[in-house]
């Protein structure tokens, strides 16, 4: 792990980075007053300009789709980038050298600069050209350019994925690359050299090559596949880049840096298992498919696939395992049962009937069986429970009874309720047995289900429901207090601020923004860990202030009385209410305690009242 960037620096890169320079690479900006500047969205289709960026503030606003934030923001989102990948890329474009943490990292590796991690990625590149090189020139090469013409990928697909051939010398890259200026740490640290007996030697030797990019599109690493027998090359059949600085294979996507434009507008990602899946697939047509290099698809990955198929603040999408209907495949499909079922019950699983890999099935029935596949796509809560049901024979009694008790927690662990009925039927269907025999065994299993682990649960944020609908007429008036306070704090007078009742906020985002701002000094996006609630600060932070004209003190004592008045008449049902089950004589003490607060809330609204009448 390379450490984290020192958090001055990012300050740094925050304050000078010009996001109106930034946002023009991506969207025309006229001026708009007020020394703003406007433009389409890149974020929405539009055909007036509702996009807003004020340089001064350093924030940009789309008042079409509600997307906003700072300059790092519009980069991720726009680019797909993760928040380190960004300020890397903003701090080689003002020419910035960052420094890094140690910190926390385990390995005390070597620290890695941006200038390192350019020198790393820039030694990739050659590496790819490199290996392109010796696939269309070397004589060795030539069981390589077999093996991938008998797969189906002639010289063009082969270019336009950049594959290579290293050649079955112990330092033939190595060389090169030393002949280019890089040392033997460099090419060390970026793990395409090592360390032999007589010296520095390559690391891949006699294999098929292909370069691993990151979603920018940068080589960060190869996936090679060995040619040579077992006996020659004891070595397994996929060898990867070993974790580097800049390569994480839990972090990388195999062809996500072609994807990832036609998942984000197909809504759609598939995930095939190899190199020449993901080739086989975009040839065929099937553009948004990726695979994993050298390990299981994880939580990672899913992080990298939601900052895709997220719309602002929903997932919205599918993704469609292609699995071979092994028992890996059904391992996998399982294992889903317990993880994040947000992000399954949009999970679909394409198998194909004999076995074959998408690869493997478009050489032998082409382009359109491929597509076919895709297309016969099942939800994976039914692929799992139907796997589970192949384990048992059907055609008995017995075989039927063993299957249900085996398959009916699955479907009471199905944690979105409204699913289970349909899931039941469809148990039902699948076995031949009546629906209420499922109901009853679907109900035994959800309390015998093991309670799932809280903690995989959390660990996701709750991002679908974060950010509050902005014209909710409900919570405008949270809005509105809130859009002052961190636009025109200068208006609250006095305690104004801190005389808000603690439950006043009640969406959950409001209130979090609440205590964010009651936890710092001078709050500012630097400060807020939380990224929905960074991208919340910015929202209430750009978004106009409702009132007629400039905002005034007045205006914010009234809007302020208003919301503490709605929250003080809340708290006065609940006293009411819990009056009501209060016996006056059994519990007298109790009784007058709730009833004297009840007039002192009383007096309080009714002063709040006047307060926010007067001023409006
Ligand atoms: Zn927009």
């Amino acid at each position: 792990m390379s450490g984290r960037i020192k958090e001055e620096d990012v300050a740094y890169i925050r304050d000078r980075a010009p996001i109106d320079e930034v946002v023009a690479d991506y969207v025309q900006l006229k001026n708009a007053g007020g020394g703003q500047k406007k433009g389409l969205c890149p974020f929405h289709d539009e055909k007036s300009p509702s996009f807003h960026v004020t340089p001064s503030k350093g924030y940009f606003h789309c008042f079409g789709c509600q997307t906003g934030g700072d300059v790092i923001a519009f980069l991720m989102k726009i680019d797909h980038l993760t928040f380190t990948e960004t300020i890397e890329r903003l701090a080689d474009r003002i020419g910035y050298t960052l420094r890094y943490e140690e910190g926390n990292s385990a390995s005390s590796g070597p620290v890695v600069t941006s200038g390192t991690r350019n020198r790393l990625i820039a030694a990739h590149a050659e590496a790819a050209k490199f290996y392109q090189e010796q696939l269309n020139t070397s004589p060795n090469a030539a069981h390589g350019r077999d093996l991938l013409t008998k797969r189906g990928f002639d010289k063009s697909a082969c270019q336009q994925f950049g594959v290579g051939y290293s050649p079955d010398e112990w330092d033939g890259l190595t060389k090169h690359l030393r002949g280019l200026g890089y040392s033997i740490d460099e090419l060390e640290l970026a793990g395409l050299s090592k360390m032999g007996q007589r010296g520095p030697i390559d690391k891949f030797r006699n294999r098929l090559m292909w370069p691993i990019k990151d979603i920018s599109g940068d080589i960060v690493g190869f996936g090679a596949r060995k040619l040579a027998s077992d006996e020659e090359d004891q070595g397994p059949k996929y060898l990867n880049t070993s974790e580097t600085p800049i390569y994480k294979k839990s972090q990388v996507l195999y062809g996500l840096d072609v994807a990832k434009k036609e998942i984000a507008k197909k809504r759609q990602a598939v995930i095939v298992e190899g190199y020449t899946d993901v080739m086989a697939a975009h040839l065929a047509g099937i553009t948004t498919a990726v695979a994993t290099c050298g390990t299981a698809f994880g939580a990672d990955h899913i992080r990298i696939l939601r900052r895709l198929l997220m719309d602002d603040d929903s997932f919205r999408g599918e993704v469609i395992f292609t699995f071979d209907g092994d028992a890996a495949g059904q391992k996998a499909a399982l294992r889903a049962f317990s993880e994040d079922q947000k992000f399954v019950t949009q999970t679909f699983v394409a198998v194909e009937p004999d076995g074959l890999d998408p690869c493997e099935l478009r050489q032998e029935k082409g382009d359109l069986a491929l597509r076919d596949l895709i297309a016969r796509r099942v939800p994976l809560f039914e692929f799992a429970i139907r796997a589970e049901l192949a384990h048992h024979k059907l055609d008995t009694a017995e075989g039927r009874v063993n299957a249900l008790n085996a398959a009916a927690p699955l479907v009471a662990q199905i944690r979105d309720k409204s699913l289970r009925p349909e899931y039941t039927r469809l148990l039902a269907g699948w076995l031949g047995v009546e629906v209420e025999i499922v109901t009853r065994a679907v109900a035994q299993g959800a309390k015998a289900a093991p309670q799932q682990s809280r903690q995989q649960v959390e660990e996701v944020p709750a991002q679908q429901n974060f950010r509050p609908d902005p014209n909710e007429a409900r919570l405008i008036l949270e809005r509105e207090v809130l859009k002052s306070r961190l636009q025109e704090p200068q208006l609250f007078e006095g305690d104004l601020w801190s005389s808000i009742e603690p439950g006043a906020f009640t969406h959950p985002a409001y209130s979090a923004m609440r205590t964010a701002i009651d936890a710092h000094e001078k709050i500012s996006p630097e400060v807020i860990t939380d990224e929905n609630l960074r991208a919340l600060f910015t929202e209430l932070t750009v978004e106009p202030i409702r009132a007629d004209g400039k905002p005034t003190q007045l205006y914010v004592a009234s809007i302020v009385a208003r919301l503490r008045e709605v929250a003080i008449s809340r708290s006065i049902a609940d006293l009411k209410s819990s009056l009501q089950r209060l016996n006056p004589v059994e519990n007298e003490i109790e009784y007058n305690a709730a009833f004297a607060q009840l007039v002192a809330l009383e007096s309080a609204r009714r002063s709040l009242h006047d307060l926010a009448l007067g001023s409006l």
